[in-house]
């Protein structure tokens, strides 16, 4: 069992508009936008990072907003939900705030004996507010207070016609089964960076999900280190998995394997961080490109929709 595993690093995910995804997590979920830079395997789009003060590994939602994209279809075989980390006693707050920015899909429960909102992002993604003791310190420069405002992600929960296999990845990523409620198993990881839980939901016979606008693309776990991601690298290896070489995402390193149940994970790097790049006063308000793609800075800036501060 590996032990080089913290927890989530970021969830990436697609969207329909650059503008509308940005008014969201910043404006209405009180992210902080901490890059603006370009999909480095099609540089004609956005990839707009949201997280903490520094985009902390744990807290950050990633997007790839292709502009007019078709919706994808909820299924098994993706990242159904991907839930953040809320301060105790703060839902009915969000509730009116989320119902006051025209979210949908509204939903008041209870999850693992935790409150829980749930929610529709602009392209029908699937998000969750958990009620939650949680020592990270938020983000509150978009004026959501700390009393109310997302602490990381919670978890993400993982809709499989067959969870045996992926528990079992789980387990040798060093997660533990602790607790499983309806068709629902979950996950945890110790000492993780407080994004530490993964939900695995069983939907037998449930139809495929249809990647598109609103689909989480990946979703990737963090490693401290370059070292430890290369310790993690090989021992997928010997197991049998399809591992990609290491790849340079600039603010981290990165390898992907895609899972028994059809979703693709990544092993990310804690090291170097969003702020490689930028101050972290100034984190996420310039346009970034990678050294391979610069000499497109001009028409990229003509191309790319204008989003907001
Ligand atoms: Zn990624």
């Amino acid at each position: 069992m590996l032990h080089q595993i913290k927890g989530l690093h970021h969830v990436t995910s697609l969207a329909s508009g650059a503008a509308q995804n940005n008014d969201f997590f910043t404006g209405t979920l009180g992210l902080r936008r901490v890059k603006k830079t370009v999909n480095f395997d099609a540089p004609d789009v956005y990839h707009l990072y949201y997280g903490d003060e520094t985009g902390a590994p744990g807290s950050v939602m990633t997007y790839f907003p292709f502009p007019g994209a078709m919706r994808g279809r909820a299924g098994a075989g993706e990242v159904a939900t991907t839930a953040f980390a809320v301060p105790r006693g703060s839902l009915p707050a969000w509730t009116e705030r989320l119902s006051g920015h025209g979210v949908t899909g509204l939903q008041r429960g209870t999850r693992f004996g935790d409150d829980v909102l749930a929610f529709s992002g602009p392209d029908g993604d699937g998000f969750a507010l958990v009620e939650t003791e949680d020592a990270r310190m938020p983000w509150t420069g978009n004026g959501v207070s700390e009393d109310i405002a997302i602490r990381g992600f919670h978890s993400a929960a993982i809709r499989l016609r067959g969870t045996g296999p992926s528990a079992e990845l789980l387990r040798f990523m060093g997660y533990e089964e602790i607790e499983r409620d309806g068709d629902v198993t979950r996950f945890a990881i110790a000492d993780g960076n407080g994004a530490d839980i993964i939900d695995l939901e069983s939907v037998p016979g449930a139809p495929w999900a249809g990647q598109g606008a609103g689909s989480v693309h990946h979703i990737a776990f963090a490693v401290e280190t370059r070292a430890r991601q290369l310790e993690v690298r090989e021992a997928l290896l010997d197991t049998g998995y399809q591992v990609t070489p290491v790849i340079d995402r600039d603010y981290f390193w990165s390898v992907y394997f895609r899972t028994p149940g059809g979703v693709l994970f990544e092993i990310a790097t804690n090291e170097p961080g969003f702020d490689r790049d930028e101050d972290t006063a100034h984190l996420g308000e310039a346009l970034k490109l990678p050294s391979q793609h610069a000499h497109l800075r001009e028409r990229l800036e003509h191309v790319l929709e204008p989003i907001g501060d």
